[in-house]
């Protein structure tokens, strides 16, 4: 799909320019462009309608309005391009792996076949022509008879015909391969580049989004209802699913927090046993307490080292609560088991929706194709 943001509809009310999602959202039902509406009930608050709902009559084009807050669609933009960012970062190779998956459209072992192919077929097209040639001229200078030359001369051409069309379904193949192999790595640098940002801008929105089709809420013209809104990316398309980095996002999220209270629990156990030595060397007599230290010592600087991390949460506004530290670890471990399983459920499910797309592309495309040429002149 074609994104043109030149030909945007411009309100005189102020704004001047136009808002930054223009040209980016469609209407999912109807595939009509949405334009936005700068003031509803009397307020400023952008909000994008799908074209074709108003086009007279009302509502023969499109059923609905399928109206959304500007605001709430860059939110999510900006939600899910940081927890790609963060998944990228927590687990890279899982990432470029999952970009990889989700986005090429062939494997790598077919693909080393089918260059393999390709080359073979490009030599025995070159043969065809020599031979063709050859043929040609011997029937010419009369060493080859005209019906054994129009018999030879059937048999390669229609070789020919069928090796044309090998090739060029073959370069097709291996061209699909490497642009989407080089579009995820465009992907993971973009994610590279915008790894921390603050504010979604203009030129964020037009390097990430392809475009972003927006659904009908649930129950329309309720407040408090889900409605739909896929978002693509340029490159890979709408694979990167929402609820999938939401997920992801969680998880990561539970495992830092449980890495900080086990942290935390570690020190409250290695404070406790080394307490009772401290205990002891305030018993000392002063005459023996060095030597004590120093047998001591490394028990010692774990105590303090101990103590003084403690200390430190508990003037951060932490309480020393090691039960309720331990069940929340217990809590968030559990969930997380859950998460992860909900999480490779939701891989696979990808996994099989980019299957039959694979399955279903060759289909669509077998039926709009025309008679295919057949092939050069000789
Ligand atoms: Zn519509």
């Amino acid at each position: 799909m074609q994104r043109i943001r030149g030909n945007a509809r411009r309100y005189p009310d102020g704004f001047g320019e136009a808002h930054p999602l223009t040209g980016l959202m469609y209407c999912a039902d109807c595939g009509g462009k949405m334009y936005v509406h700068r003031t509803y009930n009397g307020k400023r608050v952008p909000q994008y309608t799908c074209g074709q709902y108003g086009k007279y009559p009302i509502g023969s084009l499109c059923p609905t309005q399928h109206r959304i807050k500007a605001e709430a669609v860059l939110t999510l933009i900006a939600d899910m391009l940081r927890a790609i960012a963060e998944y990228s970062k927590n687990d890279r190779a899982e990432f470029i792996r999952t970009v990889q998956e989700t986005q090429a459209a062939q494997q790598t072992a077919d693909i080393s076949k089918k260059r393999k192919r390709l080359a073979a077929a490009q030599k025995r097209a070159g043969e065809l022509e020599r031979l063709i040639c050859k043929i040609y001229e011997d029937n010419v200078l009369g060493k080859l008879p005209d019906a054994r030359y129009e018999a030879l001369d059937a048999q390669y051409a229609k070789e020919q015909d069928a090796l044309n069309a090998e090739i060029t379904e073959l370069e097709k193949a291996v061209t699909g391969y490497e642009q989407s192999r080089k579009s995820a790595e465009k992907f993971i640098a973009l994610i590279d580049k915008y790894e921390n940002f603050d504010t979604l801008t203009n030129t964020m929105l037009n390097e990430f989004v392809e475009k972003i089709l927006v659904h009908e809420r649930a129950r329309k013209g309720s407040q408090d209802t889900t409605q739909e809104v896929e978002i693509y990316f340029n490159f890979v398309g709408r694979y990167m699913n929402s609820s999938y980095y939401d997920l992801r996002g969680k998880i990561v999220q539970a495992e830092r927090r449980i890495a900080t209270l086990t942290e935390r629990e570690e020190m409250w156990a290695q404070y406790n046993k080394y307490k009772p030595i401290r205990k002891q060397l305030a018993k000392v007599k002063p005459e023996k307490r060095e030597l004590f230290e120093q047998r001591h010592s490394r028990e010692l600087i774990l105590y303090d080292a101990a103590a003084r991390y403690l200390k430190e949460l508990k003037d951060s506004g932490e309480e020393i609560t090691p039960k309720a530290w331990q069940r929340e670890i217990d809590l968030l471990t559990a969930q997380k088991q859950v998460d992860t399983i909900d999480m490779k459920a939701m891989r696979e499910e990808l996994k099989a929706v980019e299957r039959l797309r694979k399955a279903a592309d060759p289909l669509a495309r077998q039926g709009q194709d025309k008679p295919r040429d057949r092939g050069p002149e000789r």
